[in-house]
């Protein structure tokens, strides 16, 4: 299990990541923004949630502005 963060802050809202992972990431038209669609939290502009899909991995590196980071969780 990977941890996810989405750093609104930096977001360029291009929806990129929606389509290239629509399994983690929606995509609030109303607002225009990316969101994490699993058990993720909202705080100080950024999102963070726990993914193992490989997709987010690939938004992550297409991302244009770098604002998907992935990490490796600690095993417990
Ligand atoms: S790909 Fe990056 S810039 Fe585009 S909507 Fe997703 S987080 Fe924002």
């Amino acid at each position: 299990m990977k941890k996810i963060i989405l750093d609104y802050g930096k977001c360029a809202h291009c929806g990129l990541c929606a389509n290239v992972c629509p399994e983690v990431f929606g995509w609030d038209a109303k607002s225009s923004e990316p969101f994490l669609k699993n058990k993720s939290k909202k705080e100080q502009g950024r999102a963070s949630g726990e993914t193992d899909n490989p997709c987010a991995e690939e938004a992550a590196r297409l991302c244009p502005v770098a604002a998907i980071e992935i990490a490796n969780l600690k095993k417990k």
